[in-house]
């Protein structure tokens, strides 16, 4: 695998101008040059000239600055103010992949993901020892409530998403409500859903969600006659709506983040919102959703049809949004530094005058109230779904 030779042009296009660095929140908490994205790119840039993309072995690489690649949200923050336009997001996955590639070990904690996502009984990324049921498989599809009727004749695939099939299934209760009160004919894969591979795909561990996972998903929604696939996860959403054409070149579906959808049955008059929700909320953008994906408006669109909600923006909103520390498998592998990335978030929050945070992103709703918690700040985040659950 010699692609990474690809990133030479991005090397050498750096002006080293630091505008990267000053707005990354990785660089923020660990605070040494190399943490930076100018840092990361000098350093490559360099060690390519004294051979380091060449076929060297293992014990070659330098661990310190290997293990530096990772401190790294997938934010986009780089991507969004390089003015030389590097997509520098994609080089550190590229780098990570090569690396890996060349036998270098993954961080404990990925390696754990890693093993758990590519386990045949699990094909996701959780684990529960004290769970009495060890059929994991058959779990992903039993958070659905008793009664529920799933169409036979689907338009709609939900893509429930590891956190909400297996930890927060209340987003998943919420997000098929909404769906039922408006009339909407769909179905669940259950057990046939795998991770969609957005972890492994951002911390270089994604050889068999290229070969394996993207088709077999694509194949799931497909064979039940769908045209088009929601997700209420804003990392599901930019890995199948990005990541899966990019891999296999294309998706027989269209895909929507459930925000874009809400937004589509209100505006399609399927869709009403009739409780009052009476809160000051600021709205959190993830930033899979927002700047990797643009899906800026439809969820504040949403929200502003909520009787009673007031909705507040932070100082950093839409393109600027600040990361609130959990993605690109960064909470898994420094979990104290990613709540305070969201504790940071948090306070930004609290100073905006907001009551609640709303956000649509169930891995964002964990960190930043987890973040709150650390801070010893009294507010909380809720899902996006949540919030119009409650609303109907
Ligand atoms: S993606 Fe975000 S966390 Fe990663 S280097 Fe860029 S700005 Fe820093
Ligand atoms: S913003 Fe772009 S050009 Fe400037 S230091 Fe960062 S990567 Fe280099």
């Amino acid at each position: 695998m010699d692609k990474v030779a690809d990133i030479d042009l991005d090397l050498y296009s750096c002006l080293q101008c630091g505008y990267c660095k000053t707005t990354c929140p990785a660089y923020d908490q660990f605070g040494w040059e190399a943490d930076s994205p100018r840092g990361k790119i000098f350093f490559l840039k360099r060690m390519g000239e004294r051979g380091f993309f060449e076929n060297r072995k293992k014990r070659d690489h330098d661990q310190s600055f290997y293990e530096t690649l990772f401190h790294c949200t997938s934010c986009g923050m780089c991507d969004e103010v390089c003015h030389v336009e590097i997509k520098l997001s994609d080089v550190w996955e590229e780098v990570k992949e090569w690396l890996v590639g060349r036998g270098m070990d993954p961080l404990p904690g990925h390696k754990e993901l890693m093993k758990r996502i590519y386990d045949p009984n699990k094909r996701n990324p959780f684990f529960d020892p004290n769970d009495p049921e060890k059929d994991f498989l058959d779990k992903r599809g039993r958070w659905i409530p008793e009664g529920t009727k799933l169409s036979d004749n689907p338009d709609v695939a939900y893509f429930v998403g590891c956190t909400a099939a297996h930890r927060m299934q209340f987003l998943a209760e919420a997000t098929i409500k909404i769906l039922q009160a408006a009339d909407v004919e769909f179905t669940i894969m259950g057990p046939d859903e795998w991770c969609c591979g957005s972890p492994l795909l951002r911390t270089g561990l994604g050889d068999k969600v290229k070969e394996e996972y993207v088709q077999h998903n694509i194949n799931e929604v497909e064979r039940r006659g769908v045209k088009e696939l929601v997700t209420a996860c804003a990392g599901c959403f930019k890995t199948i709506k990005e990541n899966y054409p990019a891999i296999v070149g294309y998706t027989p579906f269209d895909v929507y983040h459930i925000s874009e959808y809400i937004w589509k049955l209100i505006q399609e008059k399927k869709l009403k919102f009739t409780k009052e929700f009476n809160k000051k909320a600021v709205y959190h953008d993830p930033c899979h959703l927002g700047r990797h994906a643009k899906v800026f408006d439809d969820p504040r669109n949403v929200l502003k049809k909520i009787p009673g909600l007031e909705l507040l923006e932070m100082p950093r909103n839409r393109e600027r949004a600040r990361c609130c520390g959990a993605g690109g498998g960064f909470k898994i592998a420094f979990n104290e530094q990613a709540e305070d990335i969201a504790a940071d978030r948090v306070r930004e929050a609290v100073e905006t005058g907001g009551d609640l945070i709303i956000t649509p992103c169930p891995f964002c709703v964990v960190n930043l109230n987890a973040g709150a918690k650390k801070a010893g700040l009294d507010i909380k985040t809720l899902d996006l779904v949540q919030v119009c659950e409650q609303a109907l």
